[in-house]
């Protein structure tokens, strides 16, 4: 069976990601920091897979975690989900953005350039193209960050493209997601994120819980039905099976 690492496994996306691999006759094996996740996530794979799942529970910054990770298990390939996402936190602190994503995404290439794996799918972001030039966007529309997050997701793609100019046996991917939403049919795993949700969709649910008052909807002159904006969607298990 192939193994595959997946960076932030335990989150949102990469959880899925996890149970498409299974799906699909790979092994992910997950690497996280649990900063925004726990290790319930981890359980609940188990039980949804009905086997073990690799977990090792290290955050992308540290170096020797990543090469005995490299090390230990043959890994083919790099599922990269590993990083923060809120974009106010990143306006406040920018540093804490750069230090974790572009600093940890340098970290984890670096481990895989000495380990010989060289090939790696990004979870980076439709907020690269900030203000799009144009509509419908395409991967060929400009990129244009307009805030720390997206800027951190633009930094690394530009990494990864000097690696692909540098040495040709690099395979990359970025994914430029939108806005992911829903979960697996089972129930067993979903968006379950720690504290504040920064997402508006478990937002929303939280205030359909009772946990929170109510929902601020942001904009009143975008030429739409009511004036507020709009959004598309995709389903997480699409997104998931996108990986594969
Ligand atoms: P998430 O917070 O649920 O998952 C990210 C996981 O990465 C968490 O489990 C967290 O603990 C882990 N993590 C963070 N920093 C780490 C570090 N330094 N070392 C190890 N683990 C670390 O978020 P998600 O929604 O699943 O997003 C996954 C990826 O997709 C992120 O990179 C995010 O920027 C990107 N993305 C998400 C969305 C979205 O709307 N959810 C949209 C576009 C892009």
């Amino acid at each position: 069976m192939k193994k595959i690492l997946v960076t932030g496994g335990a989150g949102y996306i990469g959880s899925h990601i996890c149970v498409a691999l299974k799906e699909s006759g790979y092994e992910p094996i997950i690497l996280d920091n649990l900063s925004n996740s726990s290790t319930s996530v981890i359980e609940a794979l188990e039980g949804l897979c009905g086997s073990p799942i690799i977990f090792i529970e290290a955050d992308i910054r540290n170096k020797l975690a990543l090469e005995k990770t490299f090390s230990k298990h043959h890994i083919d390939g790099v599922i990269h989900c590993a990083g923060l996402k809120a974009v106010s936190e990143s306006v406040s602190d920018p540093l804490k953005y750069y230090d974790n994503n572009v600093n940890g995404s340098l970290c984890l290439l670096s481990a895989m350039a000495i380990a010989g794996v060289k090939t790696i799918v990004f979870s980076s972001s439709a907020t690269v193209y900030g203000i799009a030039s144009e509509i419908p966007i395409s991967e060929d529309t400009s990129r244009n960050a307009i805030n720390p997050y997206g800027k951190t997701k633009q930094h690394i793609e530009d990494m990864l493209f000097d690696l692909i100019h540098s040495d040709p046996n690099w395979k990359i991917a970025c994914l430029r997601y939108f806005n992911p939403v829903g979960a697996h049919e089972s129930g067993l795993i979903g968006e379950n994120p720690s504290g504040v949700p920064n997402n508006l969709m478990p937002y929303i649910l939280s205030v359909a819980a009772g946990e929170r008052p109510y929902v601020n909807v942001w904009g009143s002159d975008y030429e739409t039905i009511d004036g507020t904006g709009v959004r598309d969607y995709i389903h997480v298990c699409d997104l998931a099976e996108g990986h594969i």
